[in-house]
């Protein structure tokens, strides 16, 4: 039997409670399925600063290397937020992407029907939303040289190299290809020479995936036209600052930022996770919503172990337990039959899988 080695970083705040629900669902799904996993954990974020003084510890790093996925929960909390810049819980996070190179950002955006009246937008408008944002998570604007500032000034770069833009192009054809195989590049190719580039090597990459139509969109029409008809988009595919604003434009529609997944690949090590934060408002009272980690692994069977029939079996489940009305705390105005706990969310949709 197949044996997956999974690092786990449960991070901060509420990270333990939502990692724990992933577990019982990867090992419910596992139990269905021809193979098991090897769970090992890993320390980030303020819990690691607490124990060796460093947000990422070199082992935390070394382990993820040596497995075949990482499932994160998130770090950080008012307790290290005034730690110098690079002790902070979140400066381990952006290093700990970019030792592992994850250079490619997914995020869906779905509405599901159940959660429609969750979304701010009109139940018209978002009906149906599916859509995917590919965004470029190690370069642009944010890594860009020079950088820096005095007492009057502030500069950063936006760069981008030609083979930077044909990794991350590849990425998004690819996963349009398993979708509706719609690819509309956003840039702002009007004022940047930056974006003309990306314009450029995105149309060349473009006719190797013949399948799959091309369009363009300038950034400021884009983030309109999420608003306006999110429908017409599949995939998005951006770069690192338009990709950041974009897709959490792009998670509002669907109403709750508990149910929204991620995954980091690219690299050999694929990092997945929920969009949101450490939500220590809310941590350790058995409220936060765990259907976002419980979507992140379903990601992390998708895009790094390559077990679709697995991924769509907690996805459906998921839906199925929206569906039969079963709600956290943050989604209880919306249809709920029943409130229930971070931790029977878990159990019932496992319970789905099992059965
Ligand atoms: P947050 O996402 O943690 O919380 C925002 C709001 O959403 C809070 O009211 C919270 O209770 C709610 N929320 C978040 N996740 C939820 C869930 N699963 N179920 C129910 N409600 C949920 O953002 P924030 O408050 O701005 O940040 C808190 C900490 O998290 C900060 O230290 C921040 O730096 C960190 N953070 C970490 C990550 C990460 O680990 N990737 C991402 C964003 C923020």
């Amino acid at each position: 039997m197949k044996n997956y080695k999974i690092t786990l970083i449960k991070g901060d705040g509420i990270g333990p409670e939502i990692i724990d629900e992933a577990v019982k669902v990867l090992d419910a799904v596992a139990s269905s399925c021809d193979f098991g996993f090897n769970y090992d954990e890993a320390l980030m974020g303020g819990c690691a600063y607490d124990i060796t003084g460093d947000p990422l510890p070199k082992e935390t790093i070394t382990k993820s290397l040596n497995s075949d996925a990482v499932l994160f929960g998130a770090i950080g909390g008012p307790k290290w937020d005034n730690l110098p810049r690079e002790k902070r819980p979140e400066s381990g996070l952006l290093r700990f992407r970019k030792e592992l190179g994850v250079y490619a950002n997914l995020r869906p955006a779905v509405v599901y029907d159940e959660l429609i009246n969750a979304s701010s937008l009109k139940p018209e408008v978002v009906k149906g939303v599916d859509l995917m944002v590919v965004r470029e998570l190690i370069g642009g604007i944010y890594f860009g040289e020079p950088k820096g500032r005095d007492e009057n000034k502030g500069w950063n770069t936006m760069v981008y190299t030609r083979s930077e833009i044909i990794r991350i192009a590849h990425q998004a054809f690819k996963i349009a290809m398993t979708r509706e195989k719609r690819v509309c590049s956003i840039d702002k190719a009007n004022v940047l020479d930056v974006s003309q580039l990306w314009r450029e090597v995105v149309t060349e990459v473009a006719t190797q995936y013949p399948e799959v139509e091309l369009s363009h969109m300038y950034v400021d029409n884009a983030a309109m036209q999420l608003i306006r008809d999110p429908r017409q988009f599949d995939v998005m595919l951006t770069g690192n600052i338009f990709g950041d604003i974009l897709s959490d434009e792009a998670s509002m529609l669907s109403g709750s930022i508990g149910l929204l997944p991620s995954a980091s690949v690219g690299a050999k090590i694929g990092v997945f996770e929920p969009i949101h934060g450490s939500a220590p408002d809310i941590a350790g009272q058995g409220i936060a919503n765990p259907i976002a980690t419980i979507a992140s692994a379903s990601m992390m069977l998708r895009y790094a172990l390559g077990e679709n029939e697995a991924a769509d079996k907690i996805d459906n489940a998921i839906k199925r337990a929206l569906k039969e009305g079963y709600r956290t705390q943050d989604l209880a105005q919306f249809d709920a039959k029943e409130v229930c706990s971070t931790s029977e969310m878990g159990s019932i949709i496992a319970n789905y899988i099992e059965r």
